[in-house]
């Protein structure tokens, strides 16, 4: 049942009247500010006059864990249990490493707790789960929209594309690009008893708290980026002060430093897109630069979003509009030149030098660039012997080895491959009217040797 614009209610529970706190589980907005989530946990428990628990649980065997991603997760820990206890907030943070931790932390918590709130999280493994707490608490579960800057709910169906999409967000903007106002809470939690285990992390003890969960140890942290709001922070600064000026043009430059790079502290919920538009509106920029920021930031991510929330087909090619289907059912027996299995892509072993430098980037740094990221997608749909497979492929490299990977632009954008959110171009073989990219001329629009060049020594992004 909807409670407001952002807040539904799970299920129909009452109220636990002996309850000690009201329990907010934190699982994708990993921040204090700008946290819709936060905010109404902070007003349930001081409507009843009870101390509030923040509780955030990192488990072993979610799709694709591994050292990559759960030390980015880990890098935040520390600094908002500090900033929690400075807000009177009791912060719990619990690591389970593998099939002998201990587990049902939520039931446990839920004992004592007079309602749960989470966050509502439109796709990957988010869903099922805030399904799973509501039907087995007996008290009640709220989720919390926090994930745009306008909430999901404003638009009630799936949006065709940008250009259905953008008149409404342009209507709904003054509405909601504002500074929420501060909660705080009247009782505080810190210092109070809880039954669930708890991992002190520090930064010194990231390495070997990840070095004994039972995770992938193969995809390894990345050396660029590190997780956490403060560093998010320094990002979003250095980001406005020196390289948005110039983001109309220099975003379409791999082989510089022409982006936000903000995409895997958004995904994470570090950073809140409402902090990183409205420091990019108070900036100096030309017009042109915050315009075509905030389509990325607004538009195309409230987009993917939509098509998440609203698609139930979202991870698979049954998202795709008629067109598509039409002809990728007159091209699918079309001879593909060359086929490359899933471990010579992995392994960026392709005749593409391009390819194969926008692959390292993504193996070893945990992201890579929007523009290579287009063309990479593009070939490897050449590159599969079917649609079917090319899609897994997509997937699984992208969620495997991307800081970003697991969030609704994930899919959004490998559908964007196959023509979703486009239109039809001209027919090609194995493309049909599927908008087809080439590296030969896509490397022709920047410097595409400096960009292969860098691949190969891989530092901070080229400035
Ligand atoms: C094959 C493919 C896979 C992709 N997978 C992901 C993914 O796993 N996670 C992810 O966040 N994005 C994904 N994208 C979209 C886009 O490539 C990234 O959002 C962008 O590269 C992030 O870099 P940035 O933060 O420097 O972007 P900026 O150019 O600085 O843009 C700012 C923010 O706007 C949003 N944004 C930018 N481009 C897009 C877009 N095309 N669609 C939706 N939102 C956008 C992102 O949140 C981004 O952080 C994918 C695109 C393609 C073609």
């Amino acid at each position: 049942m909807r409670i407001n614009e952002r807040v539904i209610s799970l299920n129909d529970n009452p109220v636990n009247g002996n309850a000690r706190y009201v329990l907010y589980r934190m699982q994708m907005y990993k921040r204090l500010d700008d946290n819709h989530a936060l905010i109404y946990a902070i007003r349930r428990a001081n409507e009843l006059k009870l101390p509030l628990v923040v509780y955030e649980g990192l488990k072993y065997y979610y799709p694709w864990a591994s050292d990559r991603i759960h030390t980015f997760i880990l890098e935040g820990v520390e600094e908002k249990r500090a900033a929690f206890e400075a807000l009177g907030i009791r912060y719990v943070f619990y690591l389970q490493r593998d099939t002998d931790s201990a587990k049902n932390t939520i039931a446990s918590l839920g004992k004592d707790a007079a309602l749960i709130v989470t966050d509502d999280y439109p796709c990957f493994i988010i869903p099922e789960h805030n399904r799973r707490i509501a039907e087995r608490s007996s008290i009640p579960v709220f989720a919390v929209d926090s994930n745009g800057i306008i909430p999901m709910s404003r638009f009630d169906k799936e949006e065709y594309a940008a250009y259905t999409i953008r008149p409404k967000i342009d209507k709904l903007l003054d509405r909601y690009l504002k500074p929420l106002p501060n909660e705080t809470v009247e009782v505080s939690s810190v210092g109070i008893e809880i039954d669930c285990p708890e991992t002190l992390v520090t930064g010194d003890k990231i390495a070997s708290l990840v070095a004994a969960c039972d995770i992938d140890h193969s995809v390894e942290p990345s050396p660029i980026y590190h997780g956490g709001t403060i560093e998010g922070r320094r990002r979003l600064k250095r980001f406005v002060e020196e390289i948005l000026p110039d983001y109309d043009k220099g975003r379409s430059k791999p082989d510089r430093d022409g982006s936000s790079r903000l995409s895997s502290y958004l995904h994470f919920g570090f950073l809140s897109p409402l902090e990183i538009a409205l420091a990019v509106l108070e900036s100096d920029a030309p017009q042109e630069s915050i315009n075509a920021y905030l389509e990325e930031l607004i538009v195309r991510r409230e987009l993917s979003f939509n098509m998440t929330r609203h698609n139930p087909n979202y991870d698979s090619l049954a998202a795709l509009p008629a067109w598509v289907q039409k002809t990728m059912r007159e091209h699918a027996d079309d001879e593909r030149p060359f086929v490359y299995s899933l471990e010579q892509l992995e392994a960026g072993e392709t005749h593409d030098e391009l390819w194969n430098a926008a692959q390292s980037e993504m193996v070893a740094t945990g992201e890579m660039h929007n523009y290579v990221r287009m063309l990479w997608g593009k070939n490897v749909i050449a590159w599969s012997p079917s649609y079917e497979v090319a899609f897994e492929t997509l997937v699984h490299l992208n969620n495997k080895y991307c800081l970003d990977g697991r969030d609704p632009n994930s899919y959004a954008g490998i559908l964007w491959c196959f023509g979703k959110h486009d239109r039809a171009w001209f027919e090609r073989p194995v493309f049909g009217l599927i908008r087809y990219m080439a590296s030969h001329s896509t490397g022709k629009k920047f410097d595409s040797k400096k960009y292969i060049e860098w691949a190969r020594t891989l530092s901070e992004p080229p400035a």
